[in-house]
């Protein structure tokens, strides 16, 4: 009886709200295609997957992939995870499977796992979000009943991603003209846009995230809402943002979700950070950096390290209030640490930044006053810091965006690179010298060691190991140290063929910005 009327119910949203294909954010009756129809390459499909349905088909219950991989694999694409959904309840999926997990509180899933692979099952989730608990903005806060699968696929957010593979038969069902959204490269949220909004603003960072990676363009109904719903975000737990946030940084279309995210007007108030750094020329080249670079690694399959990614998002707010502390009096080194706190307590409460994210991110900025000592031991010790990697990588990033001279990062490359040698000639030399030799290629500015274009860094002081400039930059150091590889050290004066690097730390490798392999 409650099933019939909320069909009925359902039934009239389909005139309303008709998708591409007529179907509406209520069908209860899917499209089933055959491979002829939608194209699917079985040798894209995850085996562990097929293990999963399979299993649970032949336990009785309906199980199909859904959501993202059906995309994916309709565009061609190696979906990068698999998405499992069932009739069967949470217990009853973990009983089927040797390692599986009932995860989640606000909707329990199953993670069964295989090796590395973790495949995610959900028991198609049912009832309207109208009867759902609310915030007084109107969003869900508990969404826990199962349901029917086309109830399931109601509550999914676009329609490109709420189809279901069925790799037995390998049919596709298709219940909001998913298919001819993904032909059309339209972004389509199922039902009414504001509702749907309403009920989950994170929707709105998802369309964007998508509409950038797969170059669709957004549907102007699903688009328009958005400008003026963009505040709902901010009652959104701060974790929950963070991780879409996280998602959106590092799907390898960062520079390109940003630029979305400007043009649907999402990134005035919703992300402090992006406010002020996208307006500032400077910052934004800085910013635009780091993301393509970013989004290169993720290309290449390499890891990235959010670490890196926020300390280069939020430098500019960094060196902005730098220059504010020391301008009212403060030591270099002291107002950099304020500067870090400052920018870092803003985020906390916006981001959630997790205390591992924030404290590498603490770590690279430090680092970057250190990299203009270079006198005496200083350099050395550098050498040996965790995070010199990610480091250097932030300070070439730095030259790149035009704030520090570019002679700064190549001094460092030529000091990372050099044998034991080639580095103490690099100390002796004085900075007026520097176009002397072969590295550092440019003349260096005036001043320039103690200074950075900002005004910021005077950076011989407030250190463990600052020496006057002219006393030690002729001596060299009295023993070397170790280098970052974990190489034991050896005494300055060593043949340099011994000394010389295979790799270089800074180059070539494939560890993360960070260095830490996240
Ligand atoms: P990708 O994994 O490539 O980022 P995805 O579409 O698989 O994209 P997931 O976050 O893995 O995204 O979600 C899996 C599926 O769950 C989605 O395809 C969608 O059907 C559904 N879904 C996820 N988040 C929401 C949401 N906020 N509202 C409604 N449905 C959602
Ligand atoms: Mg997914």
């Amino acid at each position: 009886m409650i099933k019939k009327l909320i069909r009925s119910i359902l039934g009239k949203g389909k005139k309303d709200a008709p998708g591409a294909s007529g179907k509406s954010g209520a069908a209860t009756e899917p499209d089933v295609l055959g491979p002829k129809q939608h194209g699917i390459d079985p040798a894209l499909v995850s085996p562990n997957a097929v293990r999963v349905t399979q299993t649970l088909q032949e336990a009785g219950f309906k199980a199909f992939i859904v959501g993202g991989a059906v995309r994916d694999l309709l565009l061609s694409v190696k979906p990068k995870d698999f998405d499992v959904a069932t009739n069967a309840t949470p217990e009853q999926v973990k009983q089927l499977f040797r390692r599986a997990f009932i995860i989640g509180r606000r909707f329990q899933i199953v993670h069964v796992m295989f090796g590395q692979e973790l495949i995610e099952v959900t028991t198609f989730r049912g009832a309207s979000a109208e009867s759902a608990p609310k915030d007084e903005h109107g969003r869900v806060l508990r969404d826990n009943t199962f349901g029917e699968q086309h109830e399931d696929a109601v509550r999914r957010d676009f329609t490109i991603n709420a189809m279901y593979y069925d790799p037995a038969t390998q049919t596709v069902l298709d219940y909001h003209g998913g298919i001819a959204d993904i032909r059309a490269k339209k972004l389509r949220i199922i039902g009414e846009p504001e509702a749907r909004y309403r009920e989950d603003p994170v929707r709105m960072l998802r369309v964007v995230r998508f509409a950038a990676k797969l170059k669709f363009t957004i549907d102007p109904a699903s688009s328009a809402p958005i400008r003026v719903m963009a505040p709902l975000i901010d009652n959104v737990p701060a974790a929950r943002v963070f991780d879409e946030m996280l998602k959106l940084l590092m799907s390898g279309h960062a520079l390109a979700c940003l630029q979305q995210l400007r043009k649907e007007g999402l990134h005035h108030g919703l992300l402090p950070l992006l406010d002020v750094v996208l307006e500032q020329p400077l910052g934004e080249k800085f910013v635009t950096l780091a993301l393509a670079n970013t989004d290169a690694r993720v290309k290449q399959g390499k890891p990235v390290s959010p670490g890196f990614l926020f300390a280069s998002l939020l430098w500019h707010q960094v060196l902005e209030k730098w220059r504010a502390y020391q301008a009212a009096g403060e030591y270099p080194i002291p107002a950099l640490h304020l500067a870090a706190d400052d920018v870092l307590d803003a985020q906390t409460e916006k981001l959630a930044l997790q205390r591992k994210i924030a404290s590498d991110m603490r770590d690279i900025w430090a680092m970057q006053p250190r990299f203009e000592r270079r006198v005496g031991k200083a350099p050395y010790k550098l050498l040996e810091h965790l995070r010199l990697r990610a480091g250097y990588d932030f300070l070439q990033l730095r030259c790149e965006s035009g704030e520090l001279d570019a002679e700064l990062g190549e001094w460092w490359d030529a000091f990372m690179n050099g044998n034991g040698a080639e580095r103490e000639e690099l100390i002796a030399r004085k900075p007026a010298d520097a176009s002397s030799g072969p590295a550092p290629k440019k003349r260096k500015r005036r001043g320039g060691r103690n200074r950075t274009k900002s005004g910021g860094a005077a950076t011989d002081q407030g250190g463990d190991d600052a020496a006057p400039a002219g006393a030690e930059a002729t001596s060299a150091p009295e023993q070397s140290v170790p280098e970052p590889s974990g190489e034991a050290p050896a005494a300055s004066g060593e043949a340099p063929k011994r000394r010389r690097r295979r790799r270089s730390p800074a180059a070539g490798s494939d560890v993360a910005p960070a260095g830490d392999g996240e």
